[in-house]
């Protein structure tokens, strides 16, 4: 039973059409669900926990006497880990629009701001063939891209030292994302780290195949930073499922147990943070194939600017 209130009645008719669907009335969502229950004989009623806030539960709890509610996470989650081919072609246009505006973008830059570059990047992207950007776009210069979410504003680009854009593009509904990081006069140690990290993704890459668990993927990428001493500015895990949401199961990171399988997505992303000075970050987007990967990046991953 798919419920609704009136503002999705229409839409639901098209894109949930083998449900029974019922339109509840203003404020009367509740007592909608304790009728379909009680209509159907329902005892107990699952409910998504990790979206459902304490005072939601607790209305629930009030308006559905003898139903018990049965807490769940992760269900619909571990569906949408496994994409299909449809979905893995959604991503893959997505990327491909990322890129494309990346390489127009950055090809005809003359310089600005970071926040001129985003906003540039982003009109690439939306007039390229994507509904919208996957997330604000990022473009951190120097001791700005220190931060591993830091927020465009008035640094200049391409300014001396690093310059560090993370995008993504959304075409049918589906997401993709990328990182990269240039390099113009930059001080020591941005080279040496900017090499580690591509090390630590590659490393990455090459330890992701059915049967490893996001833990052991992350120890691969993170070994490397270690071995260079580092370990201790890789300050986040090292990737992340991508779909319909920008960030979705599973997690590469140190304690993740979620099993990788044919047809996951999953970003690659290790990193380098030194606080006063820049931030390294190189992430590719890669699908899980029966023998490993197949990178849906293919945007070069060194330090020149991509012109
Ligand atoms: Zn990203
Ligand atoms: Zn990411």
């Amino acid at each position: 039973v798919f419920l609704t209130d009136g503002r999705y009645t229409e839409q639901s008719a098209a894109e949930v059409p083998d449900l029974a669907r019922i339109t509840y009335a203003p404020s009367a969502f509740v007592e909608t669900v304790a009728e379909v229950a009680s209509e159907r004989g329902v005892a107990r009623l699952a409910v998504e926990a990790a979206d459902l806030s304490l005072d939601g539960h607790r209305r629930l709890a009030e308006g559905l006497e003898g139903i018990e509610l049965v807490p769940t996470t992760g269900v619909v989650e571990a569906v949408r880990m496994h994409k299909s081919a449809a979905e893995i072609d959604a991503i893959r246009r997505a990327q491909r629009v990322a890129e494309q505006a990346v390489t127009e973008t950055l090809g005809a830059w003359t310089g600005g701001t970071e926040l001129d570059l985003a906003l540039a990047l982003e009109w690439a992207i939306r007039t390229g063939g994507a509904e919208a950007v996957s997330f604000e776009v990022i473009v951190a210069a120097g001791a700005n891209a220190a931060l591993p979410h830091a927020r465009p504003g008035p640094r200049p680009v391409p300014g001396d030292g690093c310059v560090l854009v993370d995008l993504g593009a959304r075409v049918d509904g589906y997401c993709s994302d990328m990182t990269r990081t240039w390099l113009r006069g930059a001080p020591d140690p941005l080279p040496e780290a900017h090499a580690a990290v591509v090390r630590a993704l590659e490393a990455g890459c090459a330890a992701i195949r059915p049967g490893v668990t996001g833990a052991d993927v992350d120890r691969a990428a993170r070994e490397v930073l270690e071995a260079e001493g580092f370990g201790e500015a890789f300050v986040h895990s090292t990737g992340h499922g991508v779909g319909l949401d920008i960030h979705e199961e599973p997690r590469l990171a140190r304690t993740s147990e979620a099993t990788l399988e044919e047809g996951m997505v999953v970003t690659v992303e290790p990193g380098v943070y030194l606080p006063g000075v820049g931030g390294i970050r190189v992430e590719d987007l890669v699908v899980v194939t029966s023998s490993g990967i197949e990178n849906l990046t293919t945007l070069p991953r060194g330090p020149g600017w991509p012109a």
